[in-house]
């Protein structure tokens, strides 16, 4: 395997020039936010449907939003649900998808990405020039972090249909100087590693469950281990995989590469781990460009103090967007905010990990919690259980009555005689750490299903319709 090098120090970016202690770093991060804002909001305040959001939340004039807390007091101004909603308004007043969110004239607006639809109607991301361009910086700070240089080769994996992980990528590292191979995910394993061996690229773009692939059928296929292909950097994303630390080992060592897990595209979000043996959280890499982690509680769409260590609600903005621009879009993750130095790399700045989905939230009692929480406390009995587990519901979150019904395989060399002191066990645990009353159902190991690296925590009963 090769070397682990810390990369963050040397990305070119703002956040050298910050200063090294949380509290400082962040006002001046929000001293810059908030003279980008002002702009932002003068520029959405001028829009029909941002306009009108402003003043449904009683702004008459952007400029009274004066401060970082002020802007953040406001509630959200787009949903998912809201951004489909605008791009029907649109289709049907001005004959195009693009949605009554779109600031600048159409003819401005250059590239296209979005999502594919597979769960309603599409949505999509729009880019004029500028937007492309500041696209193309924001990438480029993740492929400095991952070590790519100008000329490499770049084989990529992910998928080309309209997500920004496709097109929009491979633009972003032509810009950046690499020869990127637009393959695709289309192509399949065997295409893909047919390619490896005759392009040899330096790194590989592609979603964690595809470089798996690769890795099974490298010796089959190309009478070689995969980690004698002389790939040295793996970039992965669209999926939570490199998370866990187990996968995230086998990919590092069947491929031989440095293995980073990257979120990036829309409205010049990018984040990206470090390329460590663990998972050190997802380092944002764009913090000048846009605003990701302004957390709220989900519930209450009230603002969270952005501390280490705090978890709550994305609601992102892009700070000198053009086309058609995210402003306070509540994007349903939850995450956990990390503000400090990464023990791995040393980079400092604010990094994060995903926590789930603001649906998951479930308040027991007026407790709230996440599934995930639940998870790590579970893990912690390991090898007595194999860390696969359920919570089991009657009706779907937020409300759940006590004793949350959590299904826990155990592991490989415990006797069914042992169980119910087991079961008793987590549930004490459970209730020291996260205050809630659970009822643990011990199973027998391979019981859950595995079928993919999304397993879904949560499992609502069949009988309550849905
Ligand atoms: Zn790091």
């Amino acid at each position: 395997m090769n070397e682990i090098r810390p990369q963050g120090a040397n990305v070119a970016s703002f956040v050298g020039d910050m200063p090294r202690d949380p509290e400082a770093y962040m006002s001046s991060l929000n001293a810059l936010r908030m003279q980008k804002l002002k702009g932002q909001l003068a520029y959405c305040f001028a829009n029909e449907f941002y306009g009108q959001k402003m003043r449904d939340a009683g702004i008459s004039d952007p400029r009274d939003i004066r401060t970082i807390d002020d802007f953040r007091a406001l509630p959200p101004f787009m949903t998912k649900a809201w951004h489909r909603e605008s791009q029907q308004l649109s289709f049907e007043k001005y004959g195009h998808p693009f949605g009554l969110h779109l600031c600048a004239p159409l003819e401005k607006v250059i590239h296209v990405a979005g999502t594919s639809g597979t769960t309603g109607l599409p949505t999509f991301y729009l880019f004029t020039k500028k937007d492309l361009e500041l696209t193309y910086l924001t990438m480029g700070r993740m492929f400095q972090m991952a070590g790519i240089r100008p000329g490499d080769s770049v084989l990529q994996l992910f998928g080309l249909s309209i997500w920004v992980a496709g097109t929009t990528v491979i633009q972003a590292l032509e810009a950046y100087g690499a020869r990127p191979i637009p393959l695709g995910a289309e192509a399949g394993v065997s295409k893909a590693l047919q390619y490896i061996e005759m392009c040899r690229p330096r790194a590989i773009f592609a979603t964690p469950s595809l470089i798996s692939h690769i890795v099974e059928r490298a010796p089959k296929e190309l009478g070689r281990e995969a980690n004698t292909l002389g790939i040295e950097i793996i970039v992965c994303g669209g999926e939570p995989g490199l998370a866990i630390s187990a996968f995230r080992k086998r990919i590092m060592e069947g491929t031989g590469a440095r293995v980073f897990d990257m979120t990036a595209g829309a409205w010049l979000n990018a984040a990206m781990d470090c390329g460590g043996p663990e998972h050190n959280g997802l380092h944002y890499l764009a913090e000048d460009y846009c605003f990701r982690y302004d957390l709220v509680d989900p519930e209450t769409r009230k603002p969270l103090p952005l501390v280490d260590g705090a978890v709550g609600e994305a609601i992102h903005t892009g700070l000198e967007y053009e086309a058609a621009p995210a402003l306070r879009y509540a994007t349903g993750d939850i995450l956990k905010l990390s503000i400090g130095e990464c023990p791995h790399c040393g980079h400092f700045g604010s990094r994060f990990n995903f926590v789930g989905r603001a649906d998951d939230l479930m308040n027991v009692r007026g407790v709230k919690v996440y599934p995930t929480a639940v998870k790590e406390v579970v893990e912690q009995f390991r090898p007595a259980v194999s860390g696969q587990m359920q919570i089991v519901l009657d009706h779907p979150p937020p409300r759940v009555t006590p004793p949350v019904n959590l299904t826990i395989e155990v592991g490989p060399n415990v006797g069914e005689s042992d169980w119910p002191a087991l079961a008793e066990k987590i549930e004490g645990r459970i209730h020291q750490v996260l205050k809630i009353r659970t009822k643990a159902n011990l199973v027998a190991e391979g019981t859950l299903a595995r079928s993919s690296l999304k397993t879904k925590l949560i499992r609502v009963l069949e009988s309550s319709g849905r």
